[in-house]
């Protein structure tokens, strides 16, 4: 599910994040449960909120920044979050440890 959704990041926005990992954003959880994630992006003064759940195979995503509110579209902030997600799960896997499904 977040692979998908992540395929449906255009690819300015998904370099963005890219850069946003190189550049040291932080994806700070606050909840975690079977089929979503709520947490925030924080880098230099900002701050975003990101919502990501399963709806059947499908993800659903909100942020609070601009094009997401305005615009309608996937944002950045909502690829480095499902990044972020991607990468704690699969150290968790190689640690031999279990974090809520997110249905990858
Ligand atoms: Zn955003």
């Amino acid at each position: 599910m977040l692979r998908k959704l992540l395929g449906k990041v255009d690819d300015g926005r998904f370099g963005r994040a890219v850069a946003g990992m190189q550049a040291g954003w932080q994806w700070e959880c606050r909840e975690r449960h079977e089929g979503w994630v709520v947490g925030f992006v924080r880098y230099g003064r900002k701050e975003f909120y990101v919502v990501i759940e399963q709806r059947g195979r499908r993800g659903l995503a909100r942020c609070s920044c601009y094009d997401v509110v305005h615009r309608g579209v996937l944002c950045k902030h909502i690829a480095f979050a499902a990044m972020s997600e991607l990468g704690l799960a699969a150290a968790a896997r190689s640690a031999h440890r279990e974090l809520p499904e997110l249905g990858r």
